[in-house]
């Protein structure tokens, strides 16, 4: 089977190299792709993975590139071309494609549509308002003190949430969308939550239109400095599984979150097929939804390939072919870590180009794997390239032996200004 996958960071990485391992795959490309992803061979015949330059927004080209290669399935990572419709655009002209289309995007591409949604179907959510008007935005953030979350609307590269502390903060936040408009059109409505305290966790569900499936538990590490300190990232850190919840807890969280959500897409007409993937605080008044995104978490998506035991191609089939109800996903017990190593800067302004050392030395390291982001190759030589650089992965028996192989790959991997989190897994260590 022929696959092509849209993306170019640690999550295309992980899902790469999870596909190469299918018997069913016999050709693998990737779209932009990256340095490490272009070093995955198909365990099927040997075949390298390919890397083709068309950039994952670039809808017309991909869909040019799908027609003359004709891959059996293209995979979608990032939430842009979902929202874009790469999915519409590719079924329209008879390709298949894994991915949610552009009106089941919604929940990542509209703040406003996930809120609305959640309050019409019961999902416990933050209270919260939804507004186009500076004065009323204001005067809601007054009335929870200031103590909120003001959201773009729209997609914003991750960077359309402000959490404020204080009336003057979330006054300014207003003014910035609302007024300023920093956020450009996605920031012409807001979404205005209450702040939410307590644990974060990642929830993933595969679907496929009738059927959700739950994956273990995760916990993504958003701020850029240890403690929870400094500003918000794409995420620098995952472990699966997270101890949060017990089994009654999960139960919990299927009825009031999964189930409702689902009964909403059936009840809207929404065919959704894809992965789910809601926030979820732990409030001491039980689970509630911060946010819905459409796609694979990054990097949830590297601990989660480390753990699945099923064959990657056999499940998204199922999820496009309305058939999941037949699937058992199957999870590895160990505990996975991945630990991300970033650019000086980011989540600001940040070089490209440094040289890294001790890749090799890692890829000779059992039970660990380093997956690439943001990385090209220059000559013979492996360059950061983005702001996340590299996932470095690892997995053992318990938290504590995963964390300690994935910070042994870290120690081994150097370059300028590299910088990470040395306190991935410490709330569930706690
Ligand atoms: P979102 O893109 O909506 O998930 O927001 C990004 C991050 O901001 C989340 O992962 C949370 O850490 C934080 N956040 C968002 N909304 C809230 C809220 N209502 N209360 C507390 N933290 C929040």
């Amino acid at each position: 089977m022929k696959i092509l996958v849209v993306g170019s960071g640690g999550r295309e990485h992980a899902l790469v190299w999870k596909l190469a391992r299918s018997p069913h795959v016999t050709q693998l490309w990737c779209a932009p792709g990256n340095a490490g992803i272009e070093q995955e061979h198909l365990e099927k015949n040997g075949e390298r993975a390919q890397v083709v330059s068309i950039g994952p927004e670039d809808l017309p080209r991909l869909l040019a590139f799908a027609q003359e290669k004709k891959p059996e399935l293209t995979v979608v990572g990032p939430d842009n071309p979902l929202a874009l419709g790469i999915v519409d655009l590719f079924q329209k002209h008879g390709l298949r494609i894994w991915g949610p289309n552009q009106k089941a995007a919604q929940f990542e591409s509209s703040k406003a549509f996930s809120q609305r949604f959640m309050e019409k179907y019961g999902i416990p959510t933050a209270r919260s308002g939804i507004f186009e008007e500076p004065a009323a935005a204001r005067s809601f953030a007054a009335s929870l003190q200031g103590r909120c979350a003001v959201k773009a609307d729209g997609l914003a590269l991750g960077k359309g949430v402000l959490i404020c502390a204080s009336l003057a903060e979330a006054n300014r936040a207003i003014d910035e969308m609302l007024v300023k408009k920093s956020f450009g059109t996605a920031g012409a409505k807001v979404v205005i939550q209450e702040f939410l305290e307590g644990i974060e966790i990642s929830l993933h569900a595969l679907c496929d239109g009738t059927t959700a499936k739950l994956f273990p538990t995760s916990q993504d590490h958003k701020r850029a400095l240890d403690g929870d300190q400094g500003l918000n990232t794409g995420g620098m850190g995952t472990y699966s599984p997270a101890p949060f919840l017990n089994e009654s807890d999960l139960a919990n969280v299927r009825r009031t979150i999964l189930d409702r959500w689902l009964r909403g897409c059936v009840s809207e007409g929404i065919d959704f097929r894809g992965i789910i993937y809601p926030g979820v605080i732990l409030t001491s008044e039980g689970p509630k939804v911060l946010e819905f995104n459409a796609r694979f978490g990054d990097p949830e998506t590297q601990v989660y390939m480390a753990r699945l035991k099923s064959d990657l191609v056999e499940v998204l089939e199922a999820s496009v072919n309305g058939t999941l109800r037949n699937v058992e996903l199957e999870w590895s017990p160990a505990a996975a870590v991945c630990v991300v190593m970033a650019s000086a800067g980011y989540p600001g302004s940040y070089m490209k180009g440094k040289p890294i050392r001790g890749l090799e030395e890692t890829a000779a390291m059992t039970n660990t794997k380093v997956f690439h982001a943001g990385t090209s190759r220059a000559g013979d030589q492996i360059v950061t390239n983005g702001g996340r650089v590299l996932g470095v992965t690892a997995w053992g028996e318990e938290l504590r032996s995963a964390l300690a192989a994935a910070y042994a790959g870290v120690e081994k991997i150097d370059f300028d200004g590299a910088h990470f989190r040395r306190d991935i897994g410490a709330q569930a260590l706690a």
